[in-house]
């Protein structure tokens, strides 16, 4: 594979209306491409085999990248683990498999953190998958991308094609989900300290102690890394995408007093889970393919604030 791709290369975003999809497109649009290919659900459900695969045979598609999935935070993670790992899976064997058959170069499958063992050692590094029992709440999640992952390991070995796969770190950005409770700690916590400042509250209530550490990733970062990922990895075992920084969910909120402007008080509600201690990817490998600078949390905090007023996200509970 060359390092560089045709800007006239056919490229599918499978899950272009995602959160990660969304940022490969821009990232795309912005390099120039001029031949990508972006179908809505309705114009392709990755659920069923024989429209996919009569997709990939009408279109030549020359690169993937794997985005679509079905996502949830850790309340519907949990209580719809069969519809997780069914569609999932489904999504997953049916687009590499016709990707397979269809001639395509080269396909990048997206997974996330979450596949690695609930007690790996931290910085996770790519070597701990498989290696003792996954965290219980999102087990059908997992297993369905470690199954896709796996399955473009084994088309690599087995038939040489270049199917490869990378596990982004904890994400956020624009197109992300701003709703109150549903959503992963950045857009929650940005909506309550916005609304608290609107109606003038003297304190924000931050779930957990605090103390727990997570990195972040701004998704225009990681459409950065993946393209470079694309362009230039060639391992069957996955690769992690990650920031390599990460901070207290207390220096969290500290950045998203000032970035919203807030001036009251933080108050902690311990009665709310703090989740896993710490959870952050070792990235030696994605760092060895070459440049790699993400955006300061701050910065990119600030960024997806003022994305958000354009758009309105706070005016309604998506
Ligand atoms: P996790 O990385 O899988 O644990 O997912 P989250 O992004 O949901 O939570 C990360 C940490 O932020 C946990 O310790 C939460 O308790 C804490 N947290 C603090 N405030 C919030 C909030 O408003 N929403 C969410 N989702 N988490 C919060």
């Amino acid at each position: 594979m060359k390092a560089t791709i045709d800007k006239d290369a056919n490229i599918l975003i499978a899950g272009a209306r995602g959160l990660v999809g969304a940022g490969i497109l821009r990232k795309l649009k912005r390099e120039g491409f001029s031949r990508i290919l972006a179908p809505t659900h309705a114009e392709l459900d990755y659920l069923n085999q024989s429209v996919v695969h009569e997709y990939f045979s009408k279109n030549r598609i020359n690169l993937v990248f794997f985005a679509a999935a079905k996502v949830g935070g850790i309340l519907a993670n949990n209580k719809f683990q069969a519809d997780f790992l069914y569609e999932n899976l489904m999504m997953a064997t049916n687009t590499i498999h016709a990707a397979a058959n269809y001639g395509v170069d080269k396909f990048l499958f997206l997974g996330s953190s979450c596949i690695y063992p609930k007690l790996a050692p931290q910085p996770i590094r790519e070597d701990s998958l498989l290696t003792s029992s996954l965290e219980p709440t999102n087990e059908g999640y997992a297993i369905a991308k470690i199954a896709g992952l796996k399955l473009c390991e084994m088309y690599q070995r087995q038939y040489g094609k270049n199917f490869i796969s990378a596990m982004p770190t904890n994400l956020y950005g624009p197109g992300d989900n701003f709703h109150p409770e549903h959503s992963h700690v950045i857009p929650g916590m940005m909506r309550r300290f916005h609304e608290a400042k609107l109606n003038g509250l003297k304190e924000v209530v931050v779930w957990g102690t605090g103390k727990p550490m997570r990195e972040f990733l701004h998704v225009d970062d990681l459409a950065d890394a993946l393209l470079m990922v694309l362009e230039k990895y060639e391992g069957a075992e996955t690769i992690n995408v990650g920031s390599g920084v990460d901070c207290t969910i207390r220096e969290l909120a500290e950045m998203m007093k000032s970035v919203t402007g807030f001036t009251g008080k933080l108050v902690f509600d311990a009665s709310k889970p703090d989740g896993t201690p710490r959870k952050i990817l070792e990235i030696s490998k994605l760092k060895a393919l070459g440049e790699f600078s993400p955006r300061p949390l701050a910065q990119g905090l600030a960024e997806t604030y003022r994305w958000a007023l354009e758009n309105k996200v706070f005016d309604s509970a998506r």
